[in-house]
């Protein structure tokens, strides 16, 4: 048995084979090759098995997702038969001796830094296009399928880190669990597993080369413990473990049907957060009363190009049909920072967590925008949906988001298309949105308070970086006077505020926060009941 020490970000208990997620750096060695036309052969017959495979796709694709979002495959297909992309693959291997391998890496980095440089954006956005194929044609003269994120029986996912374009593509219902070597507690690893209820380690020093697929595993999310191959005492002492938080689990469902009111009869929202359709079981499982955030930058990510209209409009409408009149809010996307999506063709940053994310792409590329809040006021006409915006620190922004959203209100109207007017929100999530809460507030419908960047940015600590866990203190006087100052500028201009990010599900705080008159907490589905306890037994009259 090997123990190994992480750190905990959420709790339970999770035993099974490892899966050891290695991050796809495809290292192509260059090899000087004897038969060059054997090598020209070998690279076009992957080429045909890549767009035999593409043609399969887009119809797979036309039949399940529809035309619009099957076309990619076709420009995929498109870009493998260019003549210039082909030339260029042939013309390394011919001059140079080489292997296919490399010549078709080579290609792949110098068109997609053509594609990048380029003023226009669409083309900028082929960048990754050009990447994709290139890795389904390496994929094929390496000879491996290519599939590495799904699992045949359920599995604990071993990795370095998991980027949330990563995490996307998991097949969730097979994760037992989350041990990552590096990431933070707001890595949006962690708030995966929060959502998903399992348990995650981070900074867990294994040596994921020596770590196998198939190995037998333990996870405590509690000690935050990696057993690998514990031994018979420890896993029965961890099986008994899992069989008490199961009876645990079992009397907090006792509570589901339940209001949230305190015992001096204060009531409160207790909604979740979810990035995903499929979360939405686990926030009926929970009773929560509605939906406080729906991450929909979620559905931008692990893909090659932009979800039409019409895809974010079916999900946006299933959540709200689903939540059958409890509340739904949305957020726009909130894409940047650790959140990248290479389509966007967002340059290298020097500080992409200050730099263009957010609502600030949403006002600066107002198309992509307006497309996302014509899903949003379509699905508006099946069921109570709102909307809120992230990352506002300026008074001009809300302004300037209402005036793009009245003229997608106009276009809906001449169109004759239903929607009904959903309450708009924002985020409080800057210092500077914090002090002039006073005038937003009178703006907008409701504040929500993510705090997890309300901190990074109040704090000057970098969410993703471990080596600052210990500065990085979300309940730091600091923030809770800051929500505080937000609360009460709230009500002053009547309207409600809540927290959404990770800091509203610290049980320690709860009664505080109710003291507080915070509104709203919005957390995982797992943690709505363990709050609905604490609710329940509180009195802020003795606080
Ligand atoms: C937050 O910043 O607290 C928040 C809820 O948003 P995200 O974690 O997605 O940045
Ligand atoms: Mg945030």
């Amino acid at each position: 048995m090997q123990e190994y020490q992480g750190k905990a970000v959420f709790g339970g208990i999770a035993i099974g084979k490892i899966f050891v997620y290695q991050k796809d750096e495809r290292r192509v060695k260059r090899t000087k090759v004897d038969d060059v036309e054997g090598e020209l052969i070998r690279y076009q017959e992957a080429r045909e098995t890549a767009d035999k495979q593409l043609g399969e796709l887009y119809e797979k694709a036309l039949l399940e997702v529809g035309e619009a979002n099957a076309a990619i495959f076709q420009i995929h297909q498109m870009m493998l038969g260019d003549d210039d992309y082909n030339e260029s693959v042939e013309n390394i291997i011919r001059t140079q001796s080489v292997n296919a391998e490399y010549a078709v890496a080579s290609t792949s980095d110098n068109f997609s830094q053509m594609f990048a440089a380029m003023d226009d954006e669409y083309m900028q956005a082929r960048a990754a296009d050009v990447k994709d194929i290139s890795e389904r044609v390496l994929t094929v003269l390496g000879g491996s399928d290519g599939n590495k994120m799904t699992f045949s029986e359920s599995v604990i996912i071993l990795a370095d880190d998991l980027a949330p374009s990563e995490t996307v593509q998991l097949d969730k219902e097979k994760v037992l669990a989350f041990v990552t070597v590096h990431g933070t507690v707001n890595s949006h690893t962690a708030i995966l597993a929060r959502t998903m209820g399992i348990p995650a380690l981070i900074g867990t020093p294994v040596d994921l080369s020596v770590a196998r697929n198939n190995q037998f595993a333990a996870v405590d999310g509690n000690t935050g413990i990696l057993y690998l191959e514990p031994d018979d005492e420890t896993l029965q002492g961890l099986k008994d473990r899992q069989q008490e938080e199961q009876e645990k689990r079992e009397m907090l469902k006792l509570l589901r049907g339940r209001e949230n009111v305190t015992i001096d009869g204060k009531e409160i929202m207790l909604y979740a957060n979810i990035g995903d359709m499929k979360d939405l079981a686990a926030v009926m499982q929970n009773d929560a009363g509605g939906i406080g955030l729906f991450r929909s930058e979620f559905i931008y990510l692990g893909r090659d190009n932009y979800p039409t209209e019409e895809e974010q409009f079916q999900i946006y409408k299933t959540v709200a049909e689903t939540m059958a009149g409890k509340k739904v809010i949305i957020r726009t996307l909130d894409i940047g920072a650790d959140k990248q999506c290479e389509y966007f063709g967002i340059g290298q940053e020097e500080n992409p967590a200050m730099g263009l994310r957010a609502i600030r792409i949403c006002l600066m590329r107002p198309e992509i925008f307006k497309t996302q809040l014509r899903a949003l006021y379509r699905a508006s006409a099946y069921g109570n949906l709102a909307i809120m915006y992230p990352l506002i620190s300026n008074l001009w922004e809300i302004r300037r988001i209402k005036e793009i959203a009245k003229e997608v209100e106009q276009e809906l109207t001449l169109t004759g298309i239903e929607f009904t007017r959903p309450q708009q929100g924002i985020m409080i999530e800057t210092p500077a949105a914090v002090m002039i809460s006073e005038e937003l507030a009178k703006e907008v419908d409701f504040f929500s308070i993510g705090t997890n960047d309300l901190t990074q940015y109040t704090l000057a600590v970098d969410r993703q970086n471990p080596e600052l866990d210990a500065f990085y203190e979300p309940n730091h006087p600091a923030v809770m006077r800051m929500i505080q100052m937000i609360v009460d500028n709230a009500h002053k201009a009547g309207i409600w505020a809540g927290i959404c990010g990770e800091l509203g599900a610290d049980t320690t705080l709860t009664k505080e926060f109710l003291a507080m008159g915070v509104d709203e907490l919005s957390v995982s589905p797992g943690s709505v009941l363990p709050l609905r306890k604490i609710i329940l037994e509180t009195d802020t009259r003795s606080i």
